[in-house]
């Protein structure tokens, strides 16, 4: 069994389709890797049932549930609340290194030379390319490097009040000091216009291996006609139509059919 793991987090049901959706982008792909989702008690049990048909780790976690300091004097910070939900992944030491992806992504091609990076590599965020956008990274877990981000978040909080802001004042050093940890932008290439450079997009559009509804709209938000199966693509998304088709799909022949 492989050592290797994506891992994603879903805090509710309908991040949960994500997750699902997602699960079957990674099958698609052939990836030769193990598949985990992190899920908090929010998550309806029905839904565990059916993220437990395509993902081999279910891993509950809960803000409330550890023992040590450095957790219980981050309940006090309650903003940081779902940023901690998210180094969890840092736990998971049954693997030697994993990859974490939003729930918002999909992936279109085998990126299973990934786990060939190191900690903590990223790829460049759209708004501001010095930092790592924190929905794709590769990571080692480690209950250490876990103790000592919460540590971090509790001494420094995050400056964008989410996970990004955090991991990058962590991981501060990742924009200089070593060129392989920057992954390329087809491992992570934002869906929105507004922060697309749409000929690009066009170019290279063959050569995404991952893409990122980051931002509010997410594609599980997009109105779906059951019976012609398509998708109203939003303005904005038009560039990213046939992909949206795609995760819609991907929704209809996978994920709906198992629903209750
Ligand atoms: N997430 C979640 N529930 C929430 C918000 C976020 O499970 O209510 C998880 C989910 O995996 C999501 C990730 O945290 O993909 C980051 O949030 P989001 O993708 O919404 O942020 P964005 O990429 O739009 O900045
Ligand atoms: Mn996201």
């Amino acid at each position: 069994m492989s050592k290797f793991a994506w891992v994603t987090l879903t805090t509710n049901d309908t991040y949960s389709l994500g997750a699902l959706v997602l699960a079957h982008s990674l099958k698609r792909s052939g990836t030769a890797h193990q598949l985990a989702v992190l899920v908090t008690p929010t998550v309806s049990d029905a839904m565990r049932d059916r993220l437990k048909d395509v993902y081999n780790l279910v891993q509950e976690v809960n803000v409330l549930d550890s023992q040590d300091a450095a957790n219980l004097a981050l309940l006090a910070r309650p903003e940081l609340g779902v940023t901690f939900t998210k180094l969890h992944c840092w736990r998971l030491e049954q693997y030697e290194k994993c990859v974490f992806l939003d729930a918002d992504t999909l992936v279109l091609k085998n990126c299973d030379e990934l786990f060939e990076r190191e900690e903590l590599s990223a790829a460049p965020d759209v708004s501001w390319p010095d930092c790592f956008n924190s929905g794709v990274f590769v990571f080692k877990p480690s209950l250490d490097t876990f103790n000592k981000i919460t540590e971090f978040a509790i001494k420094h909080g995050s400056f964008d009040g989410g996970d990004q802001g955090l991991l990058n004042q962590y991981f501060a050093d990742w924009s200089t000091a070593d060129i392989k940890k920057h992954l390329p932008f087809v491992y992570n290439v934002t869906a929105y216009a507004s922060y697309c450079y749409l000929p690009a997009f066009k170019q290279f559009r063959d050569k995404i291996k991952i893409l990122h509804f980051a931002g509010k709209l997410k594609p599980w938000l997009i109105p779906f006609n059951s019976q012609t199966k398509t998708a109203s693509t939003p303005h904005d998304y038009t560039h990213a139509h046939d992909l949206i088709q795609h995760w819609w799909t991907l929704f209809c022949d996978n994920v709906h059919n198992v629903l209750d």
